[in-house]
Formats: C-alpha cells, structure tokens, sequence
C-alpha cells in the first residue's frame, strides 16, 4: 500500500517493490437510481479488485454526496441504506489486505473523514504524486484543469471552501438532499450540451501540472472522454465514467503494471 503522507512532489514510499497491479477508477456518479452501474461497481470491489494491490477512486464515485451525516440517518430512507452499502463493500477491500484510495471530485466533495472511516479508505488530495513500477504518475480528478470555464472555477474554489462547507453541512439533512436533487436535475439537462471544448482540460493547465510535478503521466477523470493523449511534456490518460442504466453502456478502469498503464473494459 501506499503512504499516502508523502507530499505533492515527493516519491509515494515503498510503492514501486508491489508486483500486484493499480486499479485506477472514476465517475461512476453513483446514486440508488441506476442499479446496474451499482452492481457493476459492487462486482468491480468483490471480484476484479482482488487481484490489485490498490485500488484509487479519482472522483466523482457518486452522483453526489451531502454530508456524511446521511450514514446515520434511518434506514427508511433508501438514500441512507444506498450510502452504508457503498461504505460497507467498500470497506471489504481493507479486510482482503487490497488499498483503497479516494480522492474528491466535483459531485462528492464533501465524502469526510466519517465516510472514510467506514469505506476503510484514505482521502487523497488533488492532484496527487504516486510511484510505482518505477513509474511516476500524478493523478487528479480534471475539475480543476478545465480552466476555460471560469464560472465553474469559480464554483469550484466556493464549493472547496471550509466557511461554504461548513454553511452547507450547517443545514438539515432533508434540506441537502433537496439541494443535491435539484443539482442532479440541473445537470442532467446540461450533460448533453457539455461537449464544446470549454468543458475540457487546458493545454495550459495540463502543462503546468505535469511540470510543477515532474511527472510525464497523468491521470484524470471528469470529461467523460476516454482516450491517451500525447501532450508536450507527457501522457495524459483520461478515465471512462461508468453508465450500464442506458441503452449504450460504458465503464472500464484504467490498470498499472509493470508493463505500464493500459485500459480494461468491466
Ligand atoms: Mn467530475
């Protein structure tokens, strides 16, 4: 496993001896409405994972998250029961000796330490410096890269602020979960007019990031554009998002081995 204490431009210790693959997942959007991608996930955990040494989660693992108070709220309500059955599978990682790490994205930025705690996972930072293989790789979520969206940028420093989080958490249970659907509602109606370039990553921000980290790979998710990109200073792989409820159904992970990184379907 690796320590997750080592700092933004320091090599992850001890993590390039591991001869069992990284498993590197994102925007599975999560939620009790589409059952399919659940069990796709669920499968993913108890079965595929087994052969990893870790698994990273790089945002966005659900639809979206309004407080980790909803782990305690009563099993009447299908979201709470929905919430404690992702902690608990995920949790089942930690007991086979399999890492699990979890990084914020834009839907889930307030998955806390509670949460954590009952997933038996580690928040990681973004973006993220690892080694392993003898390979370093810097993984991010991909929010904050797309930087020709200045209005979301802006959201975005408001949503990751402690006084606006604290504000946020400060309202009832029932109240966030009005807001979470409304802003579910929202961006369903946008997802299909987001394919302008605006709503994707910068070649300015994909640069900066590769040198302030010394890595020549990288790893996002967020764009919902699978590929391998060749960029100046490196390559950047892009996560698929996870969607079985449709007529076209997607998913897939990216795995690290010592033959590098390539993608797996589910
Ligand atoms: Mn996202």
């Amino acid at each position: 496993m690796i320590d997750t204490k080592a700092s933004f431009d320091r090599e992850a210790a001890g993590a390039a001896k591991h001869a069992r693959p990284l498993f590197f997942i994102s925007d599975l959007h999560l939620s009790e409405a589409i059952p399919r991608t659940v069990a796709a996930f669920e499968h993913f955990i108890e079965v595929t994972a087994n052969e990893a040494d870790s698994v990273f989660i790089l945002g966005d693992l659900f639809e979206f998250w309004i407080g980790d108070d909803i782990l305690d709220a009563p099993a009447t309500d299908a979201r709470a029961a929905f919430a404690r059955r992702m902690a608990r599978v995920m949790h089942t990682l930690s007991e086979r000796g399999i890492g699990l790490y979890v990084m914020h994205g834009n839907r889930d930025v307030l998955l806390g330490p509670r949460f954590m705690k009952d997933a038996g996972a580690m928040l990681l930072p973004d973006p993220f410096v690892i080694t392993a293989f003898g390979k370093r790789l810097v993984l991010a979520h991909g929010d904050g890269l797309c930087t020709a969206d200045r209005m979301y940028q802006h959201f975005r420093a408001v949503a990751r602020s402690r006084f606006a989080q604290r504000l946020f958490l400060g309202l009832p249970l029932n109240t966030r979960l009005g807001i979470g659907q409304r802003m579910r509602a929202k961006s369903e109606g946008a997802r299909m007019t987001r394919t302008s370039a605006k709503y994707d990553v910068t070649k300015k921000a994909v640069s900066e990031l590769f040198i302030g980290s010394h890595t020549h790979t990288l790893i996002h998710g967020h764009t919902h554009r699978p590929a391998m990109h060749r960029e100046v200073e490196g390559v950047r792989w892009v996560l698929p998002d996870w969607e079985l409820d449709t007529a076209s159904p997607r998913g897939g992970y990216l795995r690290l081995d010592e033959n590098g990184l390539r993608p797996q379907p589910l």
